[in-house]
């Protein structure tokens, strides 16, 4: 197959020119100018990007236990409609990613699938944030890292002791940032649209705080650190402030907390409650400008589907979460790019290399394939 004249966008490498490709058997043979090889399937690429497969460190594919939400073949197949070659699934399935048997079975079934699916490990035994996983026997089963993602652990003697691990094992912990204690509601900020509905809702100081003691952890023990979907201004300092003192802190944004604020409830109900919540503008102002100056360091869409009918039970007693896959690009494009926010180029880094060089993966790059040699 021969794709000529079309833009090329590779973040990695910073490369931005209309070229030709040249694939053969599947792999890149060769990227330039004026490839003209007769017999080839020819593609015309004019007005047309080319850039790496998005890579997605935090989706929830519900597989084992809730398929009747999403599967490893559904939800490669919404990645795949969305521009994403490589996700890497959360742990809290039923059963829980908590053994290396789970986590080769995965691996297994993760092969079938049309794109690269990974699974990370729980931190904590059926995530009950009491007891470390075996955390070597894991990683050897194929998991990247680890997280109890969705119940966040306020045992700061065990948090301590699995960060002091990773450190040795030069892995990596995934954290979803919330005291349970300061939140009296999930999935809705506290603040004005809560207000109206009678409720108290999640506050910012719950994120910031979880925020403030993982960074400082990360800070004393040197463990490299993944702050999930951060949703709030004060968090954005915090992060901010570490990684200028050298601590390994990486964070992650999803795009509904880029996109959307508290106000999105007030028309869509349920369906735009999530963890953390969507919060204010002034929150939203401010996650993107750390997208432009680096404090967050990738886009990660959290998919987390449900059925309709645990979707459409009243606000308290619905279900967290939102899909992301099919969207996330088209979000990116709206509120980053056409708003003059990040480039096209910045975009595309924090949905391919950036994700993928933090997770130790070889992908998010075009290039030519390497010579075989025999
Ligand atoms: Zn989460």
């Amino acid at each position: 197959m021969l794709i000529k004249n079309i833009r090329l966008m590779d973040p990695a490498s910073k490369r931005d020119e209309i070229v030709d490709i040249l694939i053969e058997d599947e792999k890149i043979k060769s990227i330039g100018k004026n490839i003209n090889i007769e017999d080839k399937d020819i593609i015309d690429g004019k007005n047309l990007i080319i850039s790496p497969g998005f890579i997605d460190v935090h989706v929830h594919f519900r597989d084992p236990g809730q398929e009747y939400k999403e599967d490893l073949t559904t939800g490669s197949q919404a990645a795949a409609a969305g521009g994403y070659t490589s996700v890497i699934c959360m742990a809290n399935t039923k059963p829980v990613m908590d053994n290396e048997n789970l986590i080769k079975d995965f691996v297994k079934r993760a092969k079938e699938q049309i794109i690269n699916v990974y699974t990370i490990s729980s931190l904590t035994k059926e995530m009950k944030g009491q007891e470390l996983v075996d955390m070597e026997k894991v990683l050897e089963a194929g998991a990247l890292a680890f997280s109890d993602d969705g119940i966040p652990n306020t045992r700061n003697d065990i948090v301590l002791e699995a960060m002091e691990k990773v450190k040795e094992l030069d892995s990596l912990i995934s954290f979803h940032e919330e005291d349970p204690s300061l939140n009296k509601e999930n999935g809705i900020n506290h603040g004005k649209v809560a207000e109206e509905m009678g409720l108290y809702g999640a506050p910012a100081i719950s994120e910031e705080i979880m925020v403030a003691r993982d960074c400082y952890f990360a800070y004393k023990t040197g463990a490299k650190v993944n702050i999930q979907h951060i949703s709030a201004a004060g968090s954005l300092d915090i992060i901010r402030e570490y990684k200028k003192l050298g601590a390994k802190v990486y964070c992650e944004v999803t795009p509904h907390h880029f996109s959307s604020t508290e106000d999105l409830i007030r028309e869509k109900a349920s369906l735009a409650k999530m963890n953390p919540p969507l919060r204010t503008e002034e929150d939203r102002q401010a996650i993107i400008k750390a997208l432009k100056d680096g404090t967050i360091d990738f886009i990660a869409t959290d998919h987390a589907p449900h059925s309709s009918k645990e979707k459409n039970q009243e606000f308290t007693k619905a279900p967290s979460g939102i899909i992301g896959l099919e969207t996330a690009l088209g979000l990116g494009i709206t509120n980053l790019v056409r708003e003059n926010k990040l480039s096209l180029m910045e975009l595309l880094e924090k949905l391919t290399i950036n994700p993928a060089k933090l997770y130790k993966l070889e992908r998010g790059r075009i290039k030519k394939a390497c010579q075989q040699t025999l």
